[in-house]
């Protein structure tokens, strides 16, 4: 019975200029989610909404699932659009409406009209007051309460006539392209696909770089890598992501320095190489998905040591979270499936026994100085080497 839904967003820092920027990302990103869904769509601003108007057939659970994946709405509200034949006429169909809607209508309710044309022969209170009143002709068991209804009906009374009731949660936070672009390292596991899906969430696009180490790391750990990169583009739009060979690369790290800082030096590169791309590609900042404390290589002595070998900041967003924290939020983006699959990890691979917990700085540049030789020619390599994967 809908054939339309109106968005909401929320509008706090949006005004003047920024206003309509905020609103073509959001028509953007809600043409980039619809494509995929069943039926055709027209999408549209008008008075500080953005109305999305189905062209004939669609799924209406398929599309309210693509809308709550778009950030920057607020509320999804399904509409009906009448056309104007008489006031009576409307009644009615307010009436069917509700019957429709509301199977179970031991339930209080309001009349909310707003005439956005004034030649309608109605005032809005009246048009309340009446409607009220043909409503409760109909269902004797309903009742009306002003302050607070179960049942907000809203009549909005433009060129057609809109009906709707009900308002579907949006996701939150702003329409991704509105904060800039940040580089991702997104790897096989549960962490960093979240960390993605947050930062996506204030309106930064999102770029990838997987590092992917042959023949120790297979075909299908890379596909898992593509696998989250599209989970992710579900709600920040197409992902950019850049697959780099780091087998030499950690090979010659094994050969050259000391096996409990292997994963601290090998972090360090991932930093550089992932910054290097990064800034290349127009990023204003690279994201990873560390917690504090959580493995050797992530206590406040290793993120030091990560950390230093970048210009750009370095965005945590799960810093201060606890795993079962991210597995929640990893199941609810649909995440969580997919990570757990059973593939290795370039990281696990070539990790010792008893890794450093608290690196020192100093020594590690020392340790590094032993790939003197061939480094800058092995990380220009893999650079030269880097495979493009759009995943959407
Ligand atoms: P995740 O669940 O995201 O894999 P993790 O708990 O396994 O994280 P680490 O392996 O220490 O933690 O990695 C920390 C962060 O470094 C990851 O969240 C990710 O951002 C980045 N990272 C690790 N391995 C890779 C990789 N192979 N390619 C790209 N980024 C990686
Ligand atoms: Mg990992």
């Amino acid at each position: 019975m809908f054939t339309a839904f109106l968005i909401k967003y929320a509008e706090i820092g949006i005004k003047g200029k920024n206003r309509y920027l905020f609103e073509d990302a959001l028509v953007h990103q809600i043409k980039f989610a619809l494509k995929k869904c069943e039926g055709k769509f027209l999408i549209h601003k008008s008075q500080g909404r953005i109305h999305v108007d189905a062209q004939g057939d669609f799924d209406y659970d398929e599309t309210i699932e693509h809308l709550q994946k778009v950030f920057g709405i607020s509320g999804i509200s399904p509409v009906v659009y009448v056309e104007d034949e008489g006031f009576e006429k409307l009644c009615d169909r307010v009436v069917s409406y509700i019957a429709d809607v509301y199977p179970d209508r031991n339930k209080t309710f309001k009349v909310h009209s707003r005439r956005a044309r004034k030649d309608y022969a109605k005032e809005s209170m009246e048009i309340n007051a009446d409607m009220g009143e043909a409503i409760l002709n109909a269902y004797p068991e309903m009742s009306v309460d002003v302050h607070n209804p179960d049942i907000m009906l809203n009549i909005e009374i433009r060129e057609k006539i809109y009906i709707y009731s009900e308002t579907i949660p949006g996701p939150g936070g702003m329409p991704v392209g509105t904060g800039g672009k940040a580089m991702l390292l997104l790897s096989g596991g549960i962490d960093s696909p979240v960390a993605g899906y947050m930062i996506a969430k204030r309106g930064v696009k999102i770029d990838a770089v997987y590092f992917h180490a042959p023949p120790y790391t297979s075909e299908r750990a890379k596909q898992k890598v593509v696998d989250l990169a599209k989970v992710v583009s579900a709600y920040a739009g197409p992902v950019w992501l850049h697959v780099i060979n780091f087998t030499d690369i950690q090979l010659y790290i094994y050969e050259k320095c000391p096996h409990e800082e292997l994963t601290i030096i090998m972090r360090r590169y991932m930093m550089r190489i992932a910054e290097h791309i990064a800034k290349e590609t127009h990023c204003l900042g690279l994201i990873t998905g560390e917690s504090i404390g959580q493995v050797a290589s992530q206590t406040m002595h290793s993120l030091i040591a990560t950390n230093e070998v970048c210009e750009l900041p370095v965005y945590r967003p799960l810093i201060g979270f606890d795993k079962n924290e991210i597995v929640d939020i990893s199941q609810k983006i649909d995440a969580f499936e997919t990570s757990i699959q059973p593939y290795e990890d370039c990281c696990t691979i070539f990790v010792a026994k008893h890794p450093v917990t608290k690196p020192n700085v100093n020594i590690i540049r020392r340790h590094e100085r032993n790939l003197e030789e061939r480094i800058e020619e092995l990380v220009q390599t893999a650079l030269d080497t880097k495979e493009l994967i759009v995943a959407e």
